[in-house]
């Protein structure tokens, strides 16, 4: 069954062989969905023909968002904080133990009710693609029960034990340590494509270079790629040993130094920029600009979390990311799309070219700059076509 999706007023393809710019645009495109895969995308006077036909009617088609960084397995909630920080409380990543708390408390049931909820909150607002990490287990058995429910949703499955040291190993961060790296990821790697690790030695309850060091190259033995949430709230070790270590991401990336900019720049690590997390903490947002001048690669993802940023949406990421950051409405789409795929090392997603994965994403609008020109509206959705083979977030 092929279907031509035709009737697309602006087609942003990712594919520079298919039209002007990073984006390779397409005005007044189609394409041709076989098998949940694209056949064939260009200009609608050139399509071919297909069994069946879907017309848009004028509307932008972008590719799917790929969400890189995402926390969706936990109970519980933290409104009350958020409330608290916007009265002036300094977020540092304590509230964390409230949420390991809630999620060892709650049943596999309600765990994955939740987790579901936001896969399929996350695909009404155009994400065809989510990574979903650990973290608020923090025993052997909770993260392993994590990711086992993680895998339900996605490929894209990150082992962070090291989230925060929990409340029971206060004063024994060796000891935890130890679990991390030793019997909690052996009950992990089987369900983890990933390891990751809250590299923050301003925070009492992250860790520290050396740390962070242990547990990435623990997780490398055990066959895991490596991510590392580096530079959020201080200048840091984070970024330098992402690089040094050839991880995928170092995501946050807020307080860089100039040898930080210059590591990323040209580093087969992705910068992965989570401007939500700066809005719902009030704390300065990344220097994108410095990063794109040094030519680093930048990603946009939510960072949806319970905590310090509890928004599913991707475009509501690129209205900041243009408007708090200086980027351009197609610096912060490509980066919310493709730079998400480099970001999870996947050339099947993220872009709209021939052989990629049919994720679709349409915009009630005309042209895919109404994203950021229209903040806050849903104008954005996955396309669903009925019959395809499920994606990632399908369901
Ligand atoms: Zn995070």
């Amino acid at each position: 069954m092929t279907t031509l999706v035709t009737g697309i007023g602006e087609l942003v393809t990712n594919d520079p062989a298919l039209g002007p710019g990073p984006l390779g645009l397409i005005p007044d495109a189609a394409v041709v969905v076989a098998d949940g895969a694209v056949a064939w995308a260009g200009p609608r006077s050139a399509a071919p023909g297909a069994d069946r036909r879907v017309d848009l009617d004028g509307r932008a088609v972008v590719p799917g968002f790929v969400d890189s960084h995402a926390h969706l397995v936990f109970a519980g909630d933290r409104a009350g904080e958020f409330a608290a920080r916007m009265s002036g409380a300094r977020y540092d990543g304590g509230g964390i133990g409230a949420t390991v708390a809630a999620t060892r408390a709650a049943s596999d049931g309600q765990l994955r009710g939740r987790l579901h909820a936001l896969v399929a909150e996350m695909r009404r607002q155009g994400t065809t693609t989510v990574e979903v990490k650990s973290g608020y287990g923090l025993t052997a058995a909770d993260e392993a029960r994590c990711l086992r429910l993680a895998a339900e949703v996605t490929p894209e499955t990150t082992f962070l034990g090291a989230h925060v040291v929990p409340a029971e190993y206060a004063g024994r961060r060796a000891d935890y340590l130890a679990l991390v790296t030793g019997p909690m990821l052996d009950a992990c790697a089987p369900h983890a494509r990933w390891v990751d690790v809250f590299c923050e030695p301003a925070s009492a309850h992250a860790f520290d270079g050396a740390e962070a060091r242990a547990v990435l190259t623990a997780g490398a033995a055990r066959g895991l790629d490596l991510r590392v949430h580096a530079n959020q709230l201080s200048a840091g070790p984070g970024v330098q040993l992402a690089v040094e270590l050839g991880a995928a991401s170092a995501d946050h990336c807020t307080h860089l130094s100039s040898a930080d900019v210059d590591a990323l720049g040209g580093a087969a690590t992705v910068a992965t920029l989570l401007p939500g997390v700066e809005f719902s903490t009030r704390s300065p947002y990344p220097d994108a600009r410095r990063l794109l001048a040094a030519g680093a690669t930048v990603a946009l993802a939510s960072d949806c979390n319970p905590g310090s940023c509890y928004t599913s949406s991707m475009a509501f990421c690129i209205a900041l990311a243009v408007r708090e950051m200086g980027m351009t409405p197609a610096e912060a789409l490509w980066a919310a799309t493709a730079g998400g795929a480099a970001a999870l090392r996947r050339t099947d997603v993220g872009h709209l070219g021939p052989g990629a994965r049919a994720d679709l994403a349409v915009l009630d609008a005309p042209s895919y700059l109404h994203l950021a020109y229209r903040p806050g509206v849903p104008l954005v959705r996955a396309l669903e076509l009925p019959g395809d083979a499920p994606s990632d977030t399908a369901g």
